[in-house]
């Protein structure tokens, strides 16, 4: 798809005045196509794009808020959008956003952010600290949203030039409660054909990017058990049924689900990380409850998970006269699938990516046994997910997402929006309809603008 050069010569007249130009007079479509991420990083790091990124961050970063919650969010997310003249559709799953910015017509690409915290105690002293105690950012979900606003930002400011329509999709939720399913269920990729998200990385230098093509997080499980046996005398353990030992053989026998039965070189985990079962030392409880999380990288190997983690339970607790109820609360806690980057749009991002960073700076990534609600959309349209460096050494230890010391590089905002504004003003480029006309764009233009929700 050739890449017109009037929109380059817009684009340079727009976004950074002054540009040497003499230079772009010679620009093969490809080289004009390779400006724009240049060209949008440069208008990312400007002093008051980046400032708003950051006072965006900071405040959400201080009023942090848990899964569907994010009331306050979405209220500054939705007043953002209000200041920049960019029509939105709202709520959907709550308290989610969803902004379009271009034609109104097709084709339509989506970029993400997920918009909640966790319930964890931030001890990283500084003036933006969580003010909510129990309540902490500590997977950058602020910064993500900080970057969409600016991508929106960018997209709003050159919104002539775009060649169909960039869908803005912030989503509560992410952090175990599959606030993507929900937005799907609610319409949020109405006529979208490809998504993008990004997640900040501190074991990734700041200005390199890295993911891979295929599956590269896992799908993801909770269980909960309660092994109930029969309580008494500690020291008269004849009389009782004891479930802590009940509970403690199931837990040994579940860690022999992935290392005798699952094919080594097909990765699995099972972690048992509750156990709550009496509070004296000289008695033995009437039950004990545990709770823990499986994951797996195919459909198969997760459903064999599931049956044999409820097999083992119920039939280890028997071994020691227990009974044991399993439950996978699929209702509070869905399932996330694996995590799966299309293969084409892996090599546009690795395009992309080189025109905004250099090559070098474009990594392999190995897969994750963490999970992502990504996914859910994936599953849906093709989609691609990808890590954002912000390690930088001088300024000390970046710790990984959900520890309580974790911190944002607040250098890497430029980045993320560029990469947001770049991935979707390329892909809408370089993906036109070869069959619609402009009067037939127009049509659907007009149709489809009649749709929004214009709260201005
Ligand atoms: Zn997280
Ligand atoms: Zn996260």
């Amino acid at each position: 798809m050739a890449f017109p050069k009037w929109v380059s010569l817009i684009f340079i007249a727009i976004v950074i005045m002054p540009l040497p130009i003499s230079s772009n007079q010679s620009l093969s479509p490809e080289e004009e196509l390779a400006q724009i991420p240049v060209l949008f990083l440069e208008y990312a790091k400007r002093q008051d794009l980046f400032d708003r990124m950051v006072s965006i961050r900071r405040k959400i970063h201080e009023n942090p808020e848990l899964c569907y919650e994010e009331l306050e969010t979405s209220k500054l997310i939705r007043a953002e959008l209000d200041r920049l003249g960019i029509h939105y559709k709202y709520p959907l799953a709550e308290t989610g956003v969803v902004g379009f910015v271009g034609t109104g017509g097709p084709p339509f690409v989506a970029i993400r952010a997920d918009m909640d915290a966790l319930a964890m105690q931030e001890i990283v002293e500084w003036e933006h600290k969580s003010k909510i105690p129990g309540k902490m950012h500590g997977c950058g979900h602020d910064a993500h949203v900080a970057m969409l606003l600016g991508a929106a930002s960018i997209l709003q400011e050159h919104r002539h030039q775009l060649q169909g329509t960039v869908v803005l999709v912030f989503q509560p939720a992410e952090e175990g409660c599959a606030g993507a399913k929900k937005m799907l269920e609610e319409g949020a990729l109405e006529h979208v054909s490809a998504i993008f998200a990004l997640h900040v990385a501190g074991e990734h230098p700041i200005g390199s990017v890295a993911s891979r093509p295929g599956p590269i997080l896992a799908a993801s499980g909770f269980f909960e058990a309660v092994i109930s046996g029969k309580g008494g005398h500690a020291a008269i353990p004849q009389h009782t049924i004891d479930p802590i030992l009940a509970a403690s053989n199931v837990i040994v026998s579940l860690q022999h689900l992935v290392s005798r039965e699952a094919d080594p070189l097909d990765s699995q985990v099972v972690t048992v990380g509750k156990f709550q079962g009496g509070g004296a030392f000289n008695v033995i409880p009437d039950s004990v409850t545990i709770g823990g999380t499986f994951r797996a990288f195919s459909k198969e190997s997760f459903v064999q998970l599931r049956q044999r983690i409820k097999e083992v339970i119920t039939g280890q607790a028997s071994v020691q006269r227990c009974n044991a109820t399993v439950l996978f609360n699929e209702i509070e806690k869905p399932f996330y699938p694996v995590t799966v980057n299309d293969k084409d749009l892996h090599d546009f991002f690795g395009k992309v990516a080189g025109d905004l960073l250099g090559p070098r700076n474009v990594f392999e990534k190995q897969p994750l046994m963490g999970a992502e609600d990504f996914s859910f959309y994936q599953e849906v349209i093709p989609g691609y997910f990808f890590f954002l460096g912000m390690k930088n050494d001088s300024q000390g230890q970046y710790k990984p997402g959900h520890s309580p010391d974790f911190r944002v590089n607040e250098d890497v905002l430029p980045y993320g929006a560029a990469f947001h504004a770049s991935l979707a003003t390329r892909y809408l480029l370089e993906n036109q309809p070869k069959s619609t006309s402009m009067s037939d764009q127009k049509k659907k233009s007009t149709s489809t603008k009649g749709n929004f929700h214009d709260e201005l």
